[in-house]
């Protein structure tokens, strides 16, 4: 059973209600895990992705399969480091299982993006990171109300007082990286991101 509270004071009680959290099946929507989440040690920096993924879904942990592997090189942190500086959150936190077509995961819909924003802004609220950074097309449309990448990535943007550094997905599902203008765009925004938190 769901449970929300009307204000969170910490990280405990609102870890606590979120890992039970089913308020999308409650819904009527179909999920294949359980609340994806890594637990708060006092990380300063917030990282919002799309949705877990397969591995995530199993290991409950979010970043697990290769698309994590790929963003820690990106952003040259081991997983220690990486998990110690970035609060892992995303646009929806259960696993949504594959897309109807066959290729790739389903998108949550609308919906389970509006029913999971409510952990995102009681997270930001007790966080206050000083730097975010959205990972992918959802991500930063959810975060800044942007779409299409070229326009964004390589950019520093702010939010809530925060440092706002997008990056594309490294999953290698969206042919934007195939661009070797774009990779070139990527790797400018990861090294904006190195600049961002030697700055923590
Ligand atoms: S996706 Fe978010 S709102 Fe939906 S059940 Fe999972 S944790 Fe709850």
């Amino acid at each position: 059973m769901t449970r929300r509270r009307s204000s969170y004071r910490s990280f405990a009680s609102l870890e606590r209600d979120l890992r039970v959290c089913r308020a999308c099946t409650e819904a009527g929507f179909h999920l294949e895990s359980r609340p994806v989440l890594n637990d708060y040690v006092g990380q300063r920096a917030y990282m919002y992705g799309q949705a877990p993924g397969v591995v995530e879904g199993n290991e409950r942990r979010p970043w697990r399969g290769r698309a994590g592997k790929t963003l820690r090189r990106w952003l040259e942190l081991d997983e220690e480091e990486f998990y110690g500086t970035f609060y892992c959150a995303s646009v929806t936190r259960c696993y949504p299982g594959r897309a109807p077509s066959g290729r790739g995961d389903r998108t949550p819909t609308l919906r389970e993006q509006e029913l999971c924003s409510f952990w995102r802004h009681w997270e930001l609220n007790l966080l206050r990171p000083e730097l975010i950074v959205p990972v992918g097309g959802l991500a930063i449309r959810r975060l800044l109300g942007l779409s299409g990448l070229a326009d964004c990535i390589g950019r520093t943007f702010e939010h809530e007082g925060a440092v706002v550094v997008p990056l594309p997905h490294p999953s290698g599902a969206s042919s934007w990286l195939n661009a070797p203008a774009n990779r070139e765009l990527a790797a400018a925004a990861a090294r904006l991101v190195r600049v961002e938190l030697a700055r923590l």
